[in-house]
């Protein structure tokens, strides 16, 4: 795992911080000798894994990829990562992202842009690109990102490698930097659907200290079964790039050879899906950033002449350009005389969402379709122009507007050999059968 951190990481970029090296060799060291002597160490006891930046580990950096918490170090452990410690897992480090999750190519971190494996001069995906990179290139088997409206699903598609976004609170939120409270999970990539269920299994449940966790322990190994699968219309537009409406396609034909029933189905709410996600998660977003003013935590400007010249210039310093336009947006969306034109409207929308897709899910156990109109583009081709970034989101909003599991699979390459994901996405709480599905048809 260091060896190929040493050789891979000074090109590709995905960590932003390591942890200490010596320790953690003594760690291994010790896990092998304790297994060596017969000693019960839990299953998964000294696989390495990685976690992107914006979930707190006691001690180490939390930097969410923003200048505002440039030198800021955890003074506590999140749930998701202490579950990973009583694993037996070696967090060896911490991963690039878009600062606090703003983006779908990690190039709005604030201190590199990380590269795709597969072609260097291409984004990874975003905003868990650290996360999704470090496991694509074998630096660590395991990785957890964050997915508000995409950002485990996107990245994994554009890494090649499998990524899961749980129903809403099958994962603890606490120690998690919240960017929009309502759609943030915590979610693991890994190169396989059924370590993906390994890793999620090992830290999701109840926690007393996340109001929204959900109580039962659902479990990822139900055997495989026959399945109805569906595949939306509104998914296969000309949108999307014709070699992973093929790969969509394929993955069908190889559903109907293993006797499972395919249909197309209309939701045509997905329309309306882009607008309230980017309403909501700014509104949220805006909101939960209020905290950084230069008072509590992160970085302070100096020499200031008052307060609120201090949090104008530390503001103005620690934020980027896109968390700089998140804020205006949210404010701007909640603010009076236009909170129910704008906010209030879309909640009401991503209710009718939520009920789309649960109508659909009637008739359907698992839905398949694209998770991105395109595979990976090249650094800077898009960060000069937000609206064209947002809209490559498309594909992934709708499921975390409605809070339901959905799962990213790897699906061979395009014509320039760029890796294809597919997404597959069930019910609220139908975690299993996703997981099932996948395992099927990866
Ligand atoms: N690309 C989306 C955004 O910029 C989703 C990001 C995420 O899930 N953190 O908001």
């Amino acid at each position: 795992s260091f060896d190929t951190i040493d050789k891979t990481d000074p090109q590709v970029k995905a960590f932003v911080s390591y942890a200490d090296r010596d320790l953690l060799l003594a760690q291994a060291r010790q896990v092998d000798e304790q297994r060596a002597a017969g000693k019960e160490l839990p299953r998964f006891a000294g696989v390495p894994i990685a976690i992107k930046d914006n979930i707190a580990v006691k001690g180490q950096p939390l930097t969410c990829g923003s200048r505002i918490l440039e030198n800021y170090v955890a003074p506590y452990t999140s749930t998701a990562a202490q579950r990973a410690l009583d694993g037996g897992l070696l967090i060896v480090g911490k991963t690039n992202m878009d600062e606090f999750g703003f983006g779908s190519s990690t190039e709005n971190s604030a201190f590199q842009p990380t590269r795709n494996p597969h072609a260097l001069d291409r984004i990874p995906g975003g905003s868990s690109g650290g996360s999704a990179a470090a496991v694509a290139t074998g630096m660590v088997p395991w990785a957890l990102g964050t997915d508000t409206g995409g950002s485990v699903r996107q990245p994994a598609a554009m890494c090649g490698v499998v990524g899961f976004r749980p129903t809403y609170g099958r994962i603890s939120r606490y120690g998690l930097v919240a960017f929009a409270s309502s759609l943030d999970v915590i979610g693991p990539l890994a190169g396989t659907v059924e370590d993906a269920a390994c890793l999620t299994e090992m830290i999701m449940g109840r926690d007393p200290r996340d109001s929204t966790s959900l109580p039962d322990r659902a479990d990822l190994h139900s055997a495989p079964k026959k399945m109805r699968l569906g595949i939306p219309d509104e998914y296969m537009s000309e949108a999307c790039q014709p070699e992973i409406q093929e790969a969509v396609q394929r993955a069908a034909q190889y559903a109907r050879d293993l006797g499972w029933t395919v249909d197309r189905v209309s939701l045509p709410l997905t329309e309306y899906a882009l607008y309230i996600y980017y309403v909501v998660a700014s509104v949220e977003a805006a909101s939960n950033l209020a905290r950084y003013d230069g008072v509590k935590y992160g970085y302070r400007a100096a020499g200031a002449p008052n307060w609120d010249e201090m949090i104008d210039r530390s503001r103005t310093y620690g934020f980027g350009a896109e968390a700089k336009r998140r804020i205006m947006l949210g404010t701007f969306a909640a603010s009076a005389g236009y909170q129910d034109k704008f906010y209030l409207n879309a909640t009401k929308v991503r209710r009718k969402l939520s009920d789309e897709f649960a109508a659909a899910f009637r008739d359907f156990d698992v839905l398949l379709s694209p998770i991105s109109p395109t595979t990976a583009w090249k650094i800077g081709e898009k960060i000069e122009d937000p609206m064209t970034m947002y809209l490559q989101d498309i594909y992934s909003v709708p499921a975390a507007l409605a809070g339901i599991p959905a799962l990213v699979i790897p699906s061979g390459t395009d014509n320039a050999g760029l890796p294809i994901g597919l997404q597959l996405s069930g019910p609220r709480g139908g975690d299993a059968n996703v997981i099932a599905a996948g395992r099927a048809l990866e």
